[in-house]
């Protein structure tokens, strides 16, 4: 009798454990393990990306500012624009910014967004509006 109810202790405590151990395990314990190594992957690759977009923007902007004029003193950077866009152009200070998150090519913002900063410092003015390039660029080339 004592050696039977000892049994049912032991099998109810492992019931029990058994239930503690896969509920809350399953949840609490194994989401979030696996999840924290997977989004510490996503940040990585999304550094990694940021270098390389900002390596290759900086290489094209040079290769643009050697073409046309008013580019010698524009920088341009990966980091976040406002509203969602893919990049900007603080067309006055001769900055660009890249999203991180762009979804076209660092070579067609930039041909975009550096005609921005022309148009302004051509005449102190915004003629293009967003018809970018204008249809004049060859003015705008180095002689
Ligand atoms: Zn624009």
């Amino acid at each position: 009798m004592k050696t039977l109810r000892i049994v049912l202790m032991v099998s109810a405590l492992v019931v029990l454990l058994a239930a503690a151990a896969s509920t809350p395990t399953g949840y609490a314990h194994a989401a979030p393990a696996q999840r924290a190594p997977y989004m510490a992957g996503e940040a990585l690759i999304g550094a990694a990306h940021g270098a390389r977009d900002t390596v290759s923007a900086r290489a094209e902007l040079a290769a643009l500012a050697a073409r046309y004029r008013y580019l010698d003193d524009v920088s341009v950077t990966v980091g976040s624009a406002p509203e969602g866009k893919e990049a900007v152009a603080y067309y006055t200070s001769g900055r660009i910014v890249i999203d991180s998150a762009h979804t076209v090519s660092v070579e067609t913002i930039l041909a975009h967004e550096v005609w921005h900063i022309i148009d302004w410092r051509d005449n102190g003015r915004l003629d293009w509006g967003e018809y970018l390039p204008p249809a004049e660029t060859d003015m705008y080339l180095k002689r």
